[in-house]
């Protein structure tokens, strides 16, 4: 870790990162917490009311010491009090009084007569601050902020094993799973570990922005090879969502030369996609066994506890005082997703800081009505297909859920996990949870017998559309 000599350097990127992170809204808490003075473990610092002052120790304090921690890699005391403070004033006066060499820090108060040597170490470690972080990747993505569930320890280990040997042991390396369940945190996590423990260069990239720069770069000669050369002699190339290339792309072609370069020389890649590659509609089948020849791990939606110490974490970031039966609340009730659970709690920061009052489950239930509606409607829609599927073969849904393999059976079960996969956004992992606990490759199978039947048998996909509107019909009732 840097050693930051200047703490009102470190205070102002401290500042900074904290208004990215919070935003201005309803009030700016960052801009008027003015850098004071310090001492070699503290950091004084002046609000501009005890309102403030108050607001933010109560609030936002364990946010401060963590970026701190981050930035420094040492924990140092911070001390604010209200703006005019004797304590704050008499510590300005006393400290500058010091000669230079003895001072840790860069007094607020200008010196008459430059020192040219403290403004060197100035820019120096203005440097390092910005050294510090990757300008494409989120701060607050690192290993630590991310809650390891038991479905995800693998995942986990796999991601920080890369980390420690890039190039070596996996690669690439590809994530796999539903949207918002922490594809790119754990991504962006090796990034984070690599930029702050080697020299190595990095690149991370969506495969969106990766398409859109390539065909920029296509029309002319000279951006053409600094694009390649920029992709190709990168240590780590990290590519978010290759779900969203698109076949017949001369993009595919890029970056499979991208991929084999890459390889060829032991540098490490990593991509992100939200469902297994063999499903990938869009991708040549040449570029897929690439993804495919590395390590491919899956990452599954946290249960009940993980979205529990999520919920808990975030909520000890902001400061803000929430009860452990909301938290239980919330985390029963939003079960899509990690980023939806954080958005309810969002709203629920939101509404304490604006009303200025403690959040009660009353509150929570009243707040968050909609969006708990809106993800049990995912939830009921599985159930309404594989009633009505059922219905429509005079089974009952506990048959299809069932472990039974009779003919009768399975064909109702692979046509639910064909009707599921078209009419919602459930991973194939998710459709396999709903139907009785299977896992993904069963219903990828499924779902290729349907596909085949359809080409088959000329009574299929007649059926299919009835069952579909009858599902719909079911809907709007
Ligand atoms: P994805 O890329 O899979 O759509 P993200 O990586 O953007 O999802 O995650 C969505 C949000 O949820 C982010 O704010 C991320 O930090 C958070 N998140 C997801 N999983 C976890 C986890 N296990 N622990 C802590 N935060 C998580
Ligand atoms: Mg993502």
């Amino acid at each position: 870790m840097t050693d930051f000599k200047d703490y009102k350097a470190l205070w102002n990127e401290t500042m900074q990162q904290l208004k990215c992170q919070f935003g201005t809204q309803p009030m700016d808490w960052w801009t008027s917490l003015k850098y004071t003075s310090s001492s070699e473990d503290e950091i004084f610092i002046a609000a501009p009311s005890a309102y403030h002052r108050d607001q933010v120790k109560s609030r936002f304090m364990a946010h401060i010491d963590t970026k701190i921690m981050e930035l420094t890699g040492k924990p140092l005391k911070i001390t604010i009090t209200e703006k005019q403070s004797k304590k704050s004033a008499k510590n300005i006066v006393d400290e500058t009084k010091k000669p230079a060499e003895e001072n840790n820090f860069v007094s607020e108060v200008p010196d008459k007569t430059p020192d040219p040597v403290n403004v060197t170490k100035h820019s120096e470690t203005k440097a390092a601050i910005q050294k510090n972080r990757h300008f494409q990747l989120k701060n607050e993505f690192t290993f630590d902020t991310f809650i390891v569930s038991e479905k995800n320890k693998y995942t986990f280990a796999a991601a920080q094993a890369v980390a420690r040997n890039l190039g070596t042991s996996y690669n690439p390396l590809l994530i796999y799973g539903g949207v918002g369940l922490g594809k790119t945190h754990l991504m962006q996590a090796i990034g984070n570990y690599v930029h702050s423990n080697s020299d190595n260069n990095i690149i991370y990239i969506s495969a969106e922005n990766f398409m859109n720069e390539f065909i920029e770069s296509i029309n002319d000669k000279k951006t053409a090879s600094s694009f390649r050369n920029k992709y190709r002699h990168t240590d780590l190339l990290m590519i978010d969502d290759i779900h969203s290339l698109k076949y017949g792309d001369a993009t595919l072609a890029e970056i499979f030369n991208t991929y084999e370069a890459l390889h060829n020389a032991n540098k490490q890649m990593i991509f992100t996609c939200d469902r297994p590659v063999s499903e990938l509609k869009n991708l040549t089948d040449r570029l897929k066994s690439r993804f495919e020849s590395g390590l491919n791990v899956e990452i599954c939606l946290p249960d009940y506890e993980t979205r529990f110490a999520i919920a808990k974490s975030r909520i000890k970031l902001c400061g803000i005082n929430i009860p452990d039966d909301v938290i239980s609340f919330v985390c029963k009730n939003i079960t899509t997703n990690v980023r939806d659970l954080i958005s309810a709690l969002k709203k629920l920061f939101s509404y304490a800081d604006l009303m200025a009052k403690p959040v009660t489950l009353e509150i929570a239930q009243q707040q968050l009505r909609d969006t708990i509606v809106s993800t049990k409607q995912t939830n009921v829609s599985t159930d309404v297909i594989i009633r009505i599927v059922a219905e429509y073969f005079s089974l009952t849904p506990t048959d299809l859920r069932s472990k039974k393999k009779s003919h009768n059976i399975v064909h109702p079960r692979h046509l639910s996990m064909y009707i599921i996969r078209d009419l919602t956004e459930l991973s194939t992992t998710d459709i396999g949870e709903v139907l009785g606990g299977r896992d993904h490759t069963t219903v990828m199978n499924g779902i290729d017998k349907i596909e085949k039947r359809i080409l088959s048998d000329p009574t299929e996909e007649p059926m299919i559309q009835t069952l579909k509107r009858m599902i719909k019909e079911n809907y709007v009732k």
